[in-house]
């Protein structure tokens, strides 16, 4: 019998695609009226790259994006707090990648088009409900027109983002997402990438911060890349937080004065700003950890089950994994609630746990310990904080997130058929 998913998403459709590698009928109800390339840049690291190559992805993903080669953390004089290789250059099997959400998710759904035709991914179709007896769930959808329709399926994954609404009916007594006092305004701008050409940047400090990194390769006249970036400050949580729409614009009036001296000689910070075109603010939200994202026949994946502060690149990483992970126990119990309850078992204390991580500023928490031993001002780091304690946080982030250089080397395919 079917799998029904709720959301289209890169976690929908990254378990369209896993259940049709794995030979099992799948139907996705997405309610936006079309699938767009929207957002802006994301980071794929290589435990979700392994398994986008699994699904044999890994030349379309090359296409739309570039392997990252350094993550690096900028006081904010400018000195380096710390420079790692990453992806093929730091030794793992798979690349990490940088690319734009949108074209992540067109690469996927056209993959899923492609690979289960026309009617696998229903557009304009929201999930309001379901209900669920011994053996199957009936999903309840609605379109714009107001024409309701009911869906039989042996289990339902909700894939529908942080407002989840497979989440809330598991959950009624849950509220809003949870604001902690960060605003984010995103943008992609023109120019050329600074440090190893693929490198991953954040200046500044925990409650001011500057990231970027470009997502697509230079332009061979003009050398310019699309560098994604994202500027970010903290405010009271008290205070009205901003909607939490990916899609809101707003002028770089309201932030920019407090970048004005960020021009640095290898990267000019307000230039990088004025010169994007569209501007988008999202206040930094998630949602507390859950004890619970399967009732029987109905489970959670990505952002529904575990949304989580962008702070370590791993948002729509966790997405893949939890699909292929879902995948790998369909493979083992049938997609049944045996497979759910699996699934969950495996995940979500660990995941829980790296929500909660990110609450904490994830990787880049150790900025907050270089604060603490010399207000973020320093010639050399090394006065500040021995390399080996820094390194030792950076592996028990990577480990915490699953991508661990040797834990992943070393690790299994996740779905092997
Ligand atoms: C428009 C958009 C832009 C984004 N831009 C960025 C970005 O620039 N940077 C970043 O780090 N993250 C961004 N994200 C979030 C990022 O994609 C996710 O954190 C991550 O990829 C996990 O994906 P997900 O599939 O679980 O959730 P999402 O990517 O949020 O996908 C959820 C999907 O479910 C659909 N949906 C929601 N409710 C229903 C319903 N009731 N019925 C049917 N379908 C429903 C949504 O339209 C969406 O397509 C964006 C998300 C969206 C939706």
């Amino acid at each position: 019998m079917t799998v029904l998913v709720a959301g289209g998403g890169i976690a929908g459709i990254a378990m369209a695609l896993t259940c049709h590698q794995i030979g099992i009928p799948v139907k996705v109800f997405e309610s936006a009226n079309q699938i767009l390339p929207l957002g802006v840049g994301i980071n794929l690291q290589p435990n979700a790259v392994r398994e986008l190559y699994d699904l044999g992805l890994s030349a379309s993903l090359n296409q739309i994006g570039i392997q990252t080669e350094e993550w690096a953390l900028v006081g904010r004089n400018g000195n380096d707090v710390w420079a790692e290789p990453r992806g093929l250059l730091a030794g793992y099997d798979w690349p990490q990648y940088s690319v734009h959400r949108g074209k992540l998710q067109m690469m996927m759904y056209r993959a899923a088009l492609k690979r289960l035709g026309p009617n696998a991914i229903i557009t304009d179709s929201r999930v309001i409900d379901y209900h669920q007896s011994k053996n199957n769930v009936t999903l309840h959808t609605i379109n714009k027109a107001g024409a309701e329709e009911t869906h039989e399926g042996s289990i339902l994954i909700g894939a529908d983002g942080i407002n989840s609404v497979v989440r809330k009916r598991m959950h009624p007594n849950e509220g809003s997402p949870i604001w902690g006092g960060a605003v984010m305004w995103r943008g992609l701008s023109q120019a050329k990438p600074i440090r190893t050409g693929a490198s991953f940047t954040l200046v500044g400090k925990l409650e001011q911060r500057f990231v970027s990194y470009p997502i697509n390769r230079p332009d061979p006249t003009t050398g310019l890349s699309d560098i994604n970036w994202i500027a970010e400050l903290s405010y009271d949580a008290k205070t009205n937080r901003p909607d939490g729409d990916w899609n809101k614009q707003v002028p770089a009036a309201k932030f920019k004065d407090a970048f004005t001296d960020w021009d640095f000689d290898w990267q000019n910070i307000p230039h990088l700003i004025d010169s994007a075109k569209e501007i988008y603010e999202y206040p930094m939200i998630d949602r507390d950890p859950i004890d619970m994202w399967v009732d029987k026949r109905v489970g959670l994946v990505g952002d529904a089950a575990h949304a989580m502060y962008p702070v370590g690149s791993n948002g729509a990483s966790q997405a893949i994994i939890d699909t292929r992970v879902l995948g790998a126990k369909f493979l083992e119990y049938g997609a049944n609630n045996n497979a759910l309850a699996a699934y969950e078992e495996q995940l979500l204390n660990p995941i829980n746990e790296l929500v909660l991580r990110n609450r904490g500023a994830g990787p880049i928490g150790i900025l907050g310990i270089i604060e603490e031993r010399c207000g973020g001002i320093f010639d050399d780091i090394d006065d500040v904080i021995p390399r080996s304690e820094i390194d030792k946080y950076m592996i028990g982030y990577k480990t915490a997130a699953g991508f661990a250089k040797d834990q992943l080397n070393g690790s299994a395919q996740t779905i092997i058929i």
